[in-house]
């Protein structure tokens, strides 16, 4: 048994309990108790102890939209609108990776999530010529979880065709599937349930048509017969829903429903452009949207009507995206900015607090991954997923309202320890599943080479000496 004595929890359970002087309770992979040092020290006299003198507890985050492949690619295309971002750059680049260079992009992303208290992540597009089984392996490795979807795909010929995506990222229909259908098999309730698979069809969108509607209705029916789950961009550039109108006579939302997009184990990324009259719809069918506000901010891709979703009753949850969008995966910070976004775009100061995006990147997450049950609060039964930040640092100095201080005071850099189903991941910010330095000269020799390869030139803007 393990506990974590002396510090203050930030529970996250159904009363949203903040803790002072607490102590968590783990035995084996699940918490057993949160409630006050004193009286648990008493109660559990053999467990071991880890002194949390300092430290604001908080549930594992979980970061709900993460393309792991673009962890080797930051840097390389800023300051673009989404389309040369996508067609000049990353799928240029992407489409040539070999399995060791997408495995060391994810090994990237680990460690980054790792060190700045992501302890669960979606990533939303892995393709084939990535080598699923090497990431999922690295996820397990690594002691995180991961929600790992696979592409799918129907209209390679068309995509092709059009020219728009690169022919590295295209995959045939029944090849694609049965890939899909392998790592179901290969891989489900792998890693002690640490990795979960599902299904990832392309965005519906011009000009990468790259899934027909009655294609999406097929995933659909297939992720419900296998009980796993679908994240699919949707309406997350202004122009999207110009091209629903155009080519399918509908809203987003209303082709979501029609072709089985919709529904509690559907995961929406962006919903930038959902309208108000869409979002009803995602509340009744139980459909969860994540939001990714620094990759939104930064393509000039719009502001998603999170705070009017919320108030409708549909689960938002939070992404980082993209190394290559964000630029960094530290979900701490992405809380702030989502605040701050629809603080000032809305002219309320209260519109989204402190409090709604602690739970969009915690229970909220674990929600939209369909595991509400089990992950995303401190509270007995639950999996033993803790961090623990440092709030003993000038910038987080006083703490009135750890919430508060944690969300827009601290930053990914002030986690000082990781504990993910019971195992103790992180400790002083040690890193004790892998060796960092390997992971970050792996990772800096193969995003050189696969931006090399890719014949893209990338220098900063400025004159270098
Ligand atoms: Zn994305």
């Amino acid at each position: 048994m393990l506990l974590v004595t002396d510090v203050t929890a930030v529970t996250v359970d159904d009363r949203r309990r903040i803790v002072t002087d607490a102590a968590i309770a783990v035995d084996g992979d699940r918490i057993v108790e949160v409630g006050k040092a004193v009286d648990l020290l008493e109660r559990y006299r053999a467990a071991e102890v880890l002194d949390g003198r300092g430290m604001v507890a908080i549930p594992g985050l979980i970061d709900a939209h993460l393309h792991s492949p673009q962890t080797i690619l930051r840097g390389v295309a800023d300051d673009v609108p989404w389309r040369p971002y996508l067609e000049d750059f990353i799928w240029p680049i992407q489409g040539g990776y070999t399995p060791e260079d997408a495995l060391a992009s994810m090994r990237l992303t680990l460690l980054e999530m790792l060190k700045s208290g992501t302890t669960c992540f979606v990533d939303p597009l892995v393709h084939t010529r990535y080598g699923f089984d090497g990431l999922a392996q690295a996820v397990v490795d690594m002691g995180l979880r991961g929600v790992l979807a696979k592409i799918v795909m129907d209209q390679a010929g068309l995509a092709e065709q059009m020219g728009v995506i690169h022919p590295g990222m295209v995959e045939a229909e029944e090849s694609s599937l049965a890939e899909a259908e392998r790592v179901l098999q290969a891989w489900f309730g792998g890693g002690g349930g640490r990795v979960q698979v599902w299904y990832g069809p392309r965005v519906p969108r011009e000009p990468a048509v790259a899934c027909s509607p009655e294609f999406y209705a097929r995933v659909s029916d297939l992720a419900g017969e296998a009980g796993s789950g679908i994240t699919v961009h949707l309406a997350g550039e202004r122009e999207d829903v110009p091209f629903f109108r155009r080519e399918f006579g509908m809203r987003p939302v209303e082709f979501a429903r029609k072709y089985g997009l919709v529904g509690g184990n559907v995961l929406i990324a962006m919903g930038t452009w959902i309208s108000e009259e869409e979002v009803p719809v995602l509340a009744e069918t139980g459909t969860s949207v994540v939001h990714c506000p620094q990759p939104n901010m930064k393509l000039a891709s719009g502001v998603a009507r999170v705070p009017a979703m919320r108030r409708a009753g549909v689960n938002v949850a939070l992404g980082c995206d993209s190394g290559a969008q964000n630029n960094a995966l530290d979900m701490i910070r992405e809380m702030k900015a989502a605040s701050l976004l629809h603080v000032v775009s809305t002219m309320d100061a209260a519109a989204l607090t402190a409090e709604d995006v602690l739970e969009m990147a915690t229970i909220a997450g674990a929600r939209a991954i369909g595991r509400g049950a089990d992950l995303g609060s401190l509270e007995a039964g639950k999996q033993a997923d803790v961090v623990l930040v440092d709030m003993r640092k000038p910038h987080t100095t006083p703490v009135f309202d750890p919430v508060a201080n944690l969300v827009y005071a601290a930053h990914g850099g002030d986690v000082d320890t990781v504990i993910v189903a019971g195992r103790l991941l992180m400790r002083g910010r040690e890193v004790l599943v892998a060796d960092e330095q390997e992971i970050l000269e792996e990772a800096d020799r193969r995003g050189r080479e696969v931006v090399a390869r890719a014949g893209v030139s990338v220098a900063p803007e400025w004159p270098v000496e």
